[in-house]
């Protein structure tokens, strides 16, 4: 077994059981990409089984701290099976939902999405890699599914050395899926729509906010960075009488307006708008439109702290611009996914938009992530979703 020897004093987060070994901490070792190696202190003690990733910044991921831990197929079958089993506990009103969220469930770089009878997997890290096809074998097993489709097309895998790969693992046939979300159905292609088709992670957020737009009577409803339409499909169930979707993606929109009409709601009641968020924001401003509720749920403005100073100034834009544009008494549903913005800062964010909008609002919720995404107590990277629900005063 090959080893890692740590700088002297980089240990301590190892010793917490943060998951992660940065370049920088490395004082000697090497191994292939998502070869096992034994981590060490520069003292020689046992720090971690991981899985070693030489051109990645994050040059070990660790798999388990426990030294009597063999990293083998059994210990993949255990992590495989106790995040599924976990999921079995939670209440989720979908049958879609995510199965294995990365370091959360201590399978660092893997993303594994259920969508009815099909899984969607993302390998992102040169450890599960590696163990694709032990991994794959086991996720079968333990969902009693027959189709599973790879999404490693994602940006990341660059940073890891790895090429894009997507197709089917197993199975066969229509990436095109229907989805049960609360009271809507949606539909996806697991093989064109984003990530691994759809967010999964906002399922419980439009849900919530379905439930405002109804207990506070909002009509009006501008859905911005609207994707296919999710909370679009939310506020029309809540009663909204006219929703706009806006996305520069035209797929996404045309399969909001397909979900629509898969919900059985008039067409009527719904406008698609493929344009910049930020120039409609303007341009509705310059109209002297009103909106009763607006979603705000920008892409990653910040993938790591290092963006976060250029990234808040984007975020108050957006959101002073969305405080302005509310009808009083309207209602704001705000996010940012960046990794890089704590729920504090953004909340501060926010507060400086309405600050600059000469608006004051209630903040009704603080939301993050569905719980099928779950975040671990040693790993606060893991937080990434926050979302506020703001009542214009
Ligand atoms: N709210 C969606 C998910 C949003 S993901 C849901 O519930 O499913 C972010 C979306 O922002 C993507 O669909 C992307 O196409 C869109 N997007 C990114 N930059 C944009 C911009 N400048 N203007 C409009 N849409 C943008």
């Amino acid at each position: 077994m090959k080893k890692i020897i740590i700088r002297a004093g980089k240990e301590r987060s190892l010793q917490r059981r943060h998951p992660w070994v940065f370049e920088g901490s490395v004082q000697r070792g090497g191994a292939d990409a998502g070869e096992t190696v034994r981590v060490e202190s520069a003292a020689g003690e046992f720090l971690c089984w991981g899985a070693f990733s030489p051109n990645s910044n994050i040059r070990v991921r660790a798999w388990s701290f426990d030294e009597a831990q063999r990293i083998d197929a059994a210990f993949f079958e255990q992590r495989v099976q106790r995040a599924i089993a976990m999921r079995q506990r939670l209440p989720i009103a979908s049958d879609a939902l995510r199965l294995i969220h990365g370091e959360a469930d201590g399978l660092p770089g893997l993303i594994v999405d259920r969508y009815g009878d099909t899984l969607v997997a993302q390998f992102l890290s040169a450890g599960v890699e590696r163990w694709k096809p032990v991994l794959c074998a086991q996720l079968l097993a333990a969902t009693g599914l027959t189709r599973l489709y790879e999404r490693s097309d994602a940006q990341v895998r660059e940073l890891e050395g790895l090429p894009q790969q997507t197709g089917w693992l197993q199975g066969e046939g229509a990436t095109e899926i229907v989805i049960q979300e609360h009271e809507w159905r949606l539909s996806l292609d697991v093989a064109e729509g984003h990530k691994t088709g759809y967010y999964l992670d906002q399922r419980d957020n439009r849900k919530k906010f379905a439930d405002a737009v109804r207990q506070y009577g909002s009509k009006s409803v501008l859905n911005c960075f609207s994707y296919t339409g999710g909370f679009s499909v939310a506020a029309l169930a809540g009663g909204a009488t006219e929703v706009i979707s806006v996305d520069s993606s035209a797929p996404a929109l045309a399969r909001a307006e397909a979900h629509v009409a898969l919900n059985g709601f008039d067409a009527g009641r719904h406008r698609s708008l493929d344009a910049d968020v930020n120039a409609t924001l303007r341009n509705f401003l310059k109209e002297g439109r009103q909106f009763d509720a607006i979603v705000l749920d920008p892409p990653k403005f910040a993938p790591t702290v290092a963006h976060a100073e250029r990234a808040a100034r984007a975020y108050k834009d957006i959101n002073r611009l969305g405080l302005r544009l509310l009808a009083p008494g309207g209602l704001l549903f705000t996010f940012s996914c960046s990794g890089g913005i704590s729920p504090d800062l953004f909340h501060k964010i926010v507060a400086g938009a309405g600050m600059d909008a000469e608006v004051d609002g209630y903040v009704l919720d603080r939301v993050g992530a569905s719980p099928d995404h779950p975040q671990t107590i040693n790993f606060p990277e893991g937080e990434y979703l926050k979302g506020l629900l703001i009542l214009k005063a």
